[in-house]
């Protein structure tokens, strides 16, 4: 496959934890383009942070929300736009001389003929190389309850990860399904506009911004055994005074009516869902449990992954977080014979 071929490794994913392992494999002395390249399936240049809702804001401010000695240009009190992110990375990518392949999508990586070489095939053909990274991300396909699809609502049905801004949002009664940091946010971005319901099934435990992962001194693997991400900089009080109705978790839904786990139903115009994402790791191999081995690496020699906690520490998909997973791949990549 031509401009893919005969590269000594392989990135996939050109958001924060591609463009970090580039910069890790060219502080070991690789040329980008001639030694090793980088695919991503979306259309040219449009990373993920270009399709998060512009009045959101990094909860990591900007002092944490950069790769170690690359600070985000103006005040580093200040929490980010994406497009802030969305711009520094554009211009990392532009110092470093990276010429991402985009709209290329990964679609399995096998290992060729058992020997030391891996297969990845892509949309556009297979290709053989000796190392791949998996950068595809964390939060790459929402995740919805197996009841979604049943509703029927006259409004819009749709994942926070589409929500933009409130004026996509007919009048009407919404129901917000999911009570952590992307339901609070929508909740409160709607409470002006509409007459909004956040249904939780756990509340989550209310730590100031502060708390956020990315920030140096919260201890990354505490983090990692907490079952659920707490609420950073927000209050389900503060909620509730903006107007916002709380309810219990959502069970289903029959057409635009829905159940609660109290027994109670009511019908909403309108549903967003604020039910999480899933990696983008679908088309690595699944690797026994006791096979995997930790941080990065996987049972597969040669395939890494950065930027994805499950995969490495709670961390791992913030940019501090992903530059130490690159770091770590490049260094067993330049080691590798
Ligand atoms: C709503 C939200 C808020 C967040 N807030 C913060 C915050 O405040 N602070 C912070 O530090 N972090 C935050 N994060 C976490 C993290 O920083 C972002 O998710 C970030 O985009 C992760 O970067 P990444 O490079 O790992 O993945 P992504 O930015 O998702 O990049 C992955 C790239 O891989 C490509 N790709 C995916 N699958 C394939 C495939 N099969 N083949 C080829 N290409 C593929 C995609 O097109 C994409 O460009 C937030 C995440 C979300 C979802």
């Amino acid at each position: 496959m031509a401009g893919l071929s005969h590269r000594r490794v392989i990135i996939v994913g050109a958001g924060q934890a591609g463009l970090a392992t580039a910069a890790a494999l060219i502080a070991r002395g690789m040329e980008p383009q001639r030694d090793f390249v980088v695919i991503d399936r979306s259309p040219r240049a449009r990373r993920a942070w270009s399709a998060r809702r512009p009045s959101m804001r990094l909860l990591s401010n900007a002092e944490h929300s950069g790769f170690p000695r690359r600070p985000l240009e103006g005040d580093p009190y200040r929490h980010p736009t994406p497009r802030d992110i969305e711009s520094y990375l554009h211009k990392f990518e532009a110092e470093l001389g990276l010429k991402p392949v985009w709209g290329v999508r990964a679609l399995a990586v096998t290992p060729h003929n058992n020997g030391p070489t891996l297969r990845l095939s892509t949309t556009v053909g297979e290709v053989q190389t000796r190392n791949i990274v998996c950068a595809t991300g964390a939060a790459a396909r929402p995740r919805f309850p197996e009841w979604a699809a049943d509703a029927e609502v006259e409004g819009v049905w749709m994942h926070t990860s589409a929500y933009r801004t409130p004026e996509q949002i007919p009048p009407g009664r919404v129901l917000i399904v999911g009570g952590g940091n992307a339901g609070v946010e929508v909740a409160s971005d709607l409470a002006n506009s509409h007459d909004v319901t956040l249904a939780v099934r756990t509340r989550r435990t209310e730590v100031h911004a502060r708390q956020y992962p990315s920030h140096p001194h919260v201890c990354p693997w505490r983090r990692a055994k907490t079952a659920q991400e707490p609420l950073y900089g927000h209050s389900y009080d503060a909620l509730r005074d903006k107007g916002v109705h709380m309810q219990t978790e959502t069970t289903g839904v029959r057409g635009d009516e829905f159940t609660f786990s109290d027994g109670s139903r009511q019908t909403y115009q309108s549903v967003i869902f604020a039910t999480g994402y899933k990696a983008g790791d679908e088309w690595l191999p699944t690797f026994p449990q006791p096979q995997r081995r930790s941080r990065t690496s996987t049972a597969l020699p040669g395939l890494f992954v950065a930027g994805i906690p499950s995969h490495s520490h709670a961390k791992a998909n913030t940019l501090p977080g992903a530059w130490a997973d690159a770091t770590r791949i490049a260094r067993f990549i330049h080691a590798r014979p």
